[in-house]
């Protein structure tokens, strides 16, 4: 049976003065359901305006998990994908609605763990990761122009933490009528996995050996508090989320 251990923690930081992030967990009480449905983590960064950017990755968040659990029969990861293009959808009608909200968008990553099998999905610069025996694999990649520049091998990961355009996203929800949401091939689970979810905020700061480390030596729970502390004691100039799932049985 499926059983999972997970904890969410989402702050201010310390330089800005409202938190435009957003993380949301859906995980069905009963077993049926859980079977059924699977269980659905995640973390948005909202960006625009003045309120907007909290509006839209709230917006984000509730859509995905609602249109993901809504149907049970589809495909996990094309559920994901519905998800998503609602979530588009959304956000585009409520910034043409109210001027004050023009021009807002936000990143998303979700996480399904639904039958042995893990489901992301993903657009912009937050970012999922797997933890395996110590090891960790980024599953996500960044749609930002240095995450271009570090996959073309023109910048390194320490280079990309510091570049000036390092805020730049090249996809967001909110930003065009049709969106490509990355759906990387479902991964096979053992029990022990664990999976990160964060914004930027977290890896502006934290290596991927820091976040591997935090996720092996603690629980969920601990793990999140360890990393926003982290984050803030480096310097904390962005809004910090995290979202920790550990798979304790499947
Ligand atoms: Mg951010």
């Amino acid at each position: 049976m499926l059983v999972l251990d997970h904890a969410t923690l989402s702050d201010r930081g310390r330089v800005r003065q409202n938190n435009e992030d957003a993380s949301g967990v859906f995980v069905p009480e009963g077993a049926g359901e859980l079977a059924d449905r699977g269980a659905v983590f995640v973390v948005a960064d909202g960006m625009g305006g003045h309120r907007g950017g909290e509006i839209a990755s709230r917006i984000a968040v509730r859509t995905v998990v609602a249109f993901y659990t809504a149907n049970s029969d589809e495909n996990r990861s094309d559920a994901l994908a519905r998800a998503f293009r609602e979530a588009n959808k959304t956000i585009i009608e409520e910034s043409v609605a109210d001027s004050t909200l023009f021009g807002m968008g936000t990143t998303c990553t979700a996480l399904a763990i639904h039958r042995g099998l893990a489901y992301v999905a993903h657009v912009g610069d937050s970012r999922a990761y797997q933890v395996r025996d110590g090891n960790i694999v980024q599953v996500t990649h960044d749609h930002s122009i240095v995450g271009e520049m570090v996959r073309s091998g023109i910048l390194t990961d320490e280079d990309a933490r510091n570049h000036p355009k390092r805020n730049v996203i090249t996809k967001s929800l909110g930003a065009q009528d049709e969106i490509a949401t990355d759906l990387p091939e479902a991964l096979p689970l053992v029990p022990g996995d664990s999976f990160v979810l964060c914004s930027d905020g977290l890896t502006a700061y934290a290596t991927d050996a820091d976040i591997a480390a935090a996720v092996t030596s603690g629980s969920p729970a601990e793990a999140c508090k360890k990393l926003v502390k982290l984050a803030n004691d480096s310097g904390g100039r962005d809004n910090v989320t995290v979202l920790i799932v550990t798979v304790r049985s499947i």
